[in-house]
């Protein structure tokens, strides 16, 4: 058997490895073995991948990849041991960037480097580099301000410049004129005006997306990294490359449009750089006075519930306070207090947050519940705990048209008899919108870190 039919083989296992390995990851409980799939899968296919080059290439060639491999694992492995749970959202961001330049500089070695074909070939061949390039430009440039916007290092809040709409549409346009004339006639500059134009659109795309609708912009990018990596597999003819490629895209388009629906977002509206939505002036509304609560009244009023709803948010992940809430929980039950949680699908920064902190913690799933699960329900509940939550729990998106976060569904909190807030200060969340919920009259705010605070709790109890 030659190494080009054993590499064939190997692909199409790790091809199947990366099918399961998504099966696996739509259930808590398969989860796991999701993942391991999935490391079993990249594995097969990267050996296959290095035997296959190091049976045709030279030396140095050989040498390149073997030092280009050691030094990707171990920043691999080091970013992957310090990273935070917090911070994984921007660290796949800055990831997809890279899936993105990948396939920017593999379209560019296929103009510079090209394959000897001919006709109908040819043509195919200067397509797919100009598409791999656009694709991937668009990815990498996106990507980066999806990451300076999820690590705070540039502001949430959506970029408007005149006629954005026009800007974008604009440079759709002139990616399909060049395209055809890339196809008719090679040249350079061509090359390199669609990499530009690419890079700007990326960069205009995400910017113009306000902080509310980032969890969709990340599950886009993550699509967008699939289709740049199937246009690099078409380029470098490789197959698993192409289907790897095409199941990251759909698997992460579905995903988008599955948040879409979830917060109810127009799809089209956000993917393309959030079509149709307008910035709004500053917010200078009278909300009253807020009331106080101590560490121990709210002990007072958990002892004397007969329901208990927590409903965690981004706060919870930062303080870290997952595990005294399990415990606070449990002591809770304990009592024949029925404590639930009601979980946001954004909440937190990525898809899935507060599941994965609260089955760290070894809260049970079957009191974990969804917000179209438990909304009904908090209108007969005695207290709600909002831990670190602000935008998920804000009344705002439905009560006011002129909100940015209008229409998105949120946590009815506001319905049970005592809702208690954690958070360290009156600031606003993380669209930027100051919540009316913390000026209601059966609110009260518990200000301070929701882990210290939450123990306070325990301690009173
Ligand atoms: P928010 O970002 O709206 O609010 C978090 C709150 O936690 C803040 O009000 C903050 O207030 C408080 N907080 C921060 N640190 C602490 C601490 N140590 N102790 C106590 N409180 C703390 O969080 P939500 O989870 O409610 O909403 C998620 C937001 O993030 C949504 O706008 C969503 O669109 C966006 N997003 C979600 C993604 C996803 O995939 N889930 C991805 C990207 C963005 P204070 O500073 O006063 O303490």
């Amino acid at each position: 058997m030659t190494f080009e039919s054993a590499a064939s083989a190997a692909y199409i296992v790790a091809a199947l490895l990366f099918i399961l390995s998504l099966a696996g990851l739509s259930k808590h409980e398969s989860a796991r073995s999701g993942v391991v799939y999935g490391i079993a899968g990249m594995a097969i296919a990267l050996v296959a991948t290095v035997v296959l080059v190091v049976d045709n290439a030279e030396a140095l060639a050989i040498v390149l990849l073997f030092v280009a491999v050691a030094v990707g694992a171990a920043i691999g492995l080091w970013r992957a041991r310090v990273v935070e749970m917090t911070g994984m959202p921007e660290l796949i961001a800055l990831l997809h960037s890279f899936v993105g330049l990948a396939a920017v500089l593999v379209g560019w070695n296929g103009h510079l480097d090209p394959p000897v074909l001919f006709g109908a070939l040819e043509d195919i061949h200067h397509a797919e580099v100009f598409i791999g390039v656009f694709i991937g430009a668009v990815t990498f440039t996106g990507s980066i301000v999806a990451y300076l916007k999820l690590s705070a290092k540039i502001s949430s809040s959506p970029l408007v410049l005149p006629g954005k709409n026009l800007l974008n549409i604009g440079a759709l346009v002139a990616f399909v004129v060049l395209t055809v004339w890339y196809v008719v006639d090679s040249q350079l500059w061509l090359l390199i005006a669609v990499t530009v134009v690419a890079l700007a659109l990326g960069w205009h795309l995400v910017a113009s997306i306000g902080g509310g609708d980032m969890p969709v912009v990340v599950s886009m990018l993550n699509s967008y990294s699939g289709w740049a990596a199937a246009a690099a597999g078409f380029l470098l003819n490789n197959d698993l490359l192409i289907v790897t490629g095409a199941l990251v895209g759909s698997s992460g388009a579905y995903l988008s449009f599955i948040m879409c629906k979830a917060m109810n977002r127009s799809f089209i509206s956000v993917i393309a750089g959030g079509f149709g939505i307008e910035a709004k002036a500053g917010d200078d509304t009278d909300y009253g006075e807020h009331r106080e609560i101590t560490a121990e009244d709210t002990a007072e009023l958990l002892r004397n519930a007969t329901s208990v709803v927590i409903t965690p948010g981004y706060g919870m992940a930062v303080a870290q306070a997952q595990y005294p809430v399990a415990d606070l929980t449990k002591k809770l039950r304990e009592r024949g207090i029925e404590v639930r949680f009601g979980i946001h699908p954004v909440a937190g920064r990525l898809p899935g947050h507060m599941n994965v902190l609260l089955a760290e913690a070894k809260v049970p799933y079957d009191i974990v519940l969804e917000m179209d699960e438990i909304n009904d329900d908090l209108a007969s509940t005695s207290v709600v705990l909002v831990i670190g939550a602000n935008d998920t729990v804000n009344p705002a998106a439905t009560d006011d048209p002129s909100s940015p976060i209008a229409g998105m569904p949120v946590l009815t909190v506001w319905e049970a008899e005592n809702v208690v807030v954690f958070k360290r200060s009156m600031a606003a969340g993380y669209a930027g919108v100051q919540n009316p919920l913390f000026f209601r009259d059966n609110t009260q705010m518990l200000f301070g870190d929701a882990k210290a605070r939450v123990e306070d709790i325990l301690r009173a109890l």
